[in-house]
């Protein structure tokens, strides 16, 4: 595997306080050779720029205007999340998706102006259960996927960063099994290729210290997008351990 990635997606959670709190108590994580990047509220983005300032943490968003600037209010433009130091942007999350009827398009155009910015668009795509159950799976993520890269290039989304997180996992307490995601993985890199950088290929869905082993195990996860586990320092720098093959028991 290599460097694994592990971002942690804190979504409409916090306060000023609290943001601080969770930085200082993940602080150890910089000493790993993992990358962590953490994707707080646009509202704290600032203030945990400065935190993780030289520690190694990166910064990352949860979402992106599909537009440059302007007129656009309640927008939040790439250029903006670079001016203060992301890294990464989450595109396509399902809960953009489904609560906020972002359509594969508008996703699309979202990855290419983070793209434009100078950021690195970690894609989310997955099927829900009723698409598990009818076998659609991979008609679903081929047309996630197909449809940012017909708008912003194939080598491009080869070279982002693609995270699997099936939507009847999220916040559900249910991963998804190893078998089911190593084989959605394989898929996604023979589409895109493993030549060059090759996509980074993360999953996501309930992932936890109880389970970041086995995920990690698999061949083709490169690393994990983790919800509500990344809101617990001690659970967070657990996962972060476990990357790495060590233990988070013996703390
Ligand atoms: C997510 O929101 O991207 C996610 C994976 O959430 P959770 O870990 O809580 O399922």
């Amino acid at each position: 595997m290599r460097k694994p990635l592990v971002i942690g997606n804190w979504k409409m959670h916090g306060s000023q306080r609290s943001v601080g709190q969770l930085l200082d108590g993940i602080a150890g994580v910089a000493d790993l050779a993992v990358e962590v990047a953490v994707c707080p509220p646009f509202v704290y983005l600032a203030e945990a720029a400065a935190k993780v300032s030289g520690t190694g943490i990166r910064l990352a968003a949860q979402s992106l205007s599909e537009y440059e600037c302007g007129a656009y209010t309640g927008e939040v433009a790439g250029s903006m999340l670079a001016d203060v130091g992301c890294r990464y942007v989450l595109v396509g999350h399902s809960e953009r998706r489904r609560l906020f009827g972002e359509t594969d398009h508008r996703i699309a155009r979202q990855f290419e102006r983070a793209l434009a910015a100078g950021i690195t668009p970690v894609l989310c795509v997955g099927e829900d259960a009723a698409e598990r159950n009818v076998d659609a799976t991979w008609q679903v993520l081929h047309r996630q996927l197909a449809t940012v890269a017909n708008a912003a290039g194939w080598e491009a989304l080869g070279e982002s960063v693609i995270a699997y997180e099936p939507v009847w996992a999220i916040g559900a307490g249910a991963t998804a099994s190893p078998a089911q995601v190593e084989a959605v993985l394989v898929r996604i890199r023979d589409l895109l290729g493993s030549g060059g950088a090759g996509p980074r290929l993360l999953y996501g869905g309930s992932v936890s210290k109880l389970n970041a082993a086995e995920l990690f195990a698999l061949p083709d996860v490169d690393g994990v997008l983790v919800g509500g586990a990344s809101l617990q320092a001690e659970e967070f720098t657990a996962i972060c351990r476990l990357a790495v093959g060590e233990s988070w028991k013996p703390w």
